[in-house]
């Protein structure tokens, strides 16, 4: 079927894992050697702890045990990030995985929502998301599968132990036959004929050829850059964070369904909640903030004892030129950087890994497959950069040199194209590919105060009184259906999801 007989997998972090056990069980019909090869010595980044839910489709196709995933990666459930301090100092809000309320004869809800706004009587909207009140309260369930029902409208991703998800897929890649080879890669050789990767020597001396091969070695991009020098695509100007620091600490308190992002005056601060312990980390850019200063404020803001010394991390936000070039394919890191704003690095790698799954060469590999499968990324890569730097712009905040400086900003074309149909009336320009759907726009856009002057027109058609009746049925249902959802630490239990290391309720207070 395929003349790639041999593919390589350089790296085995998250991206080099989730690469070999997607291809190991999609491929395990054809006659594919595949090994991957990773250094203890070099490690892993070891953060990447919050997803997207789409990663539990990832998970399925698999074939993997949800509750017992979850034991195996300390993981919990998460129903959106909360941002606090962005739009201002004060403000706080959800970005659900869920729709708000339900469309109405056809029309956004949103439009009902803002038409009630302009006239002062409005509550949240976010008191009509599901996910947004059950994620502050603490609560957890599995969405309901009666689609007509309110708790069935929302997705959840996880948040979890980036290095025991590794071993997970490791163990799960070995069984479908992934051959891994631990050793540090010295050596390149390209064809000089054709200018692909022809093998990669490791310091014992060992040489491991390959027809393709799939560059998951980070940041350093060892195949794609440093062998064949195919360039990157520098976003600091839009995205200027470029360092982080990063520690876990103990957990305190009830174990919330969803990740914290905190604005800070030169960056901001994530909190992750997994089952046996809290992430965080600061991101900064260091034009601003001192790396000491960036690391006093992380550190003085952490809810428990930290468990581990201060991670430093660099990064420059971008993506490389062509993220498939000859017969070499990046994936993770070594693909291109977004901050973890949105958690999307995880996602991005799934993209790359769907993206070579289906244009995976069957006789040789075809230029016409690299265009598409580059296109398409370069795509997903752009849209997320967009919707990152949305949160750095809509806002208010002027009271430190960094807000300052995305308030003169000339934004990306695409982004203020975006900013502009939604100032007028609500209306959010649809999009071929990218992860984030117009929800996700809503609640950010008016999470930070950025309302638009009107609303659609066509909402004008329903009586006052009719329309206040309906809204307000459907806040009451929403708020019913949460008051019958569990915590998530009973849900964890319930499920046997909890993680033998610990019980859950040792993290309450
Ligand atoms: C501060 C920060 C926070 C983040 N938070 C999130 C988040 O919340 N959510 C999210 O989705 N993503 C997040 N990410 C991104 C996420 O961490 C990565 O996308 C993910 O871990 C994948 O990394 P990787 O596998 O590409 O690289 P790495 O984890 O760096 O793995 C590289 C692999 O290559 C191997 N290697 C390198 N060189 C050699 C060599 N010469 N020989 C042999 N092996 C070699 C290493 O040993 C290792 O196994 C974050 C990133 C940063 C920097």
């Amino acid at each position: 079927m395929t003349s790639i007989s041999k593919v390589c997998i350089l790296g085995g972090g998250t991206a080099g894992w989730m690469s070999a056990a997607a291809l190991s069980n999609k491929f395990n019909n054809l006659d594919l050697e595949i090994t991957l090869i990773e250094s203890d010595e070099i490690g892993t980044v070891g953060v990447g702890e919050a997803t997207l839910p789409h990663i539990r489709y990832f998970n399925q196709t698999l074939g993997i045990n949800e509750p017992e995933f979850m034991k195996s990666t300390e993981a919990t459930f998460k129903l959106g990030i909360q941002f606090c301090d962005w739009g201002r100092r004060g403000d706080h809000y959800i970005h659900p995985f869920g729709e708000y309320g339900q469309p109405i004869d056809e029309l956004d809800f949103h439009q009902f929502w803002l038409r009630l706004n302009q006239s002062g009587r409005a509550p949240r909207l976010s008191d009509y998301s599901y996910p947004v009140l059950a994620a502050e309260k603490g609560r957890f369930r599995i969405p309901d599968e009666d689609i007509t029902r309110i708790g069935s409208n929302f997705g959840y991703a996880y948040q979890f132990d980036a290095s025991l998800y590794a071993r997970f897929l490791r163990n799960h890649s070995e069984q479908n036959g992934t051959k891994r080879i631990e050793g540090r890669v010295i050596d390149v050789e390209l064809d000089g004929e054709t200018g692909n990767v022809r093998s990669v020597t490791l310091e014992s001396g060992a040489r491991i050829e390959a027809d393709l091969f799939v560059d998951c070695s980070g940041f350093r991009g060892l195949l794609i850059e440093q062998a064949l020098e195919t360039g990157y695509d520098d976003w600091s100007q839009w995205l200027p964070c470029n360092r982080a620091i990063a520690v876990p600490c103990e957990s305190r308190g009830e174990l919330l369904p969803y990740t914290r992002a905190t604005a800070r005056t030169a960056g901001w601060q994530w909190r992750i909640p997994l089952q046996h312990r809290t992430g965080n980390g600061h991101v900064y850019w260091n034009e601003f903030i001192s790396d000491d200063e960036a690391a006093h404020q992380l550190m003085t803001s952490l809810e428990g004892p930290a468990l581990a010394e201060p991670k430093q991390l660099f990064f420059k936000t971008g993506r490389r030129n062509k993220f498939w070039n000859r017969n070499v394919v990046a994936i993770g890191l070594s693909a291109g950087f977004l901050e973890p704003l949105e958690s999307t690095s995880i996602h991005l790698i799934q993209e790359g890994i769907t993206a070579l799954v289906e244009l995976f060469p069957t006789t040789e590999i075809n230029p016409l497959d690299i265009a598409e499968y580059n296109t398409h990324m370069a795509l997903n890569f752009e849209r997320v950069r967009d919707f990152l730097l949305l949160h750095y712009v809509a806002t208010q905040r002027d009271d430190s040199e960094m807000w300052r400086f995305f308030r003169s900003m000339e934004l990306p074309q695409s982004l203020q194209e975006k900013i502009a149909a939604w100032s007028s009336r609500g209306y959010l320009l649809k999009y071929e590919f990218g992860v984030f759907l117009p929800p996700s726009w809503i609640a950010v856009m008016l999470g930070q105060n950025l309302l638009p002057e009107g609303y659609d027109p066509r909402v004008d058609r329903y009586a006052d009184g009719e329309l206040v009746r309906e809204m307000e049925r459907v806040r009451l249902e929403t708020e019913a259906a949460v008051r019958n959802t569990p915590t998530q630490s009973e849900f964890l239990t319930r499920y046997g999801a909890t993680s033998d290391s610990r019980p859950l309720s040792a993290s309450l207070t």
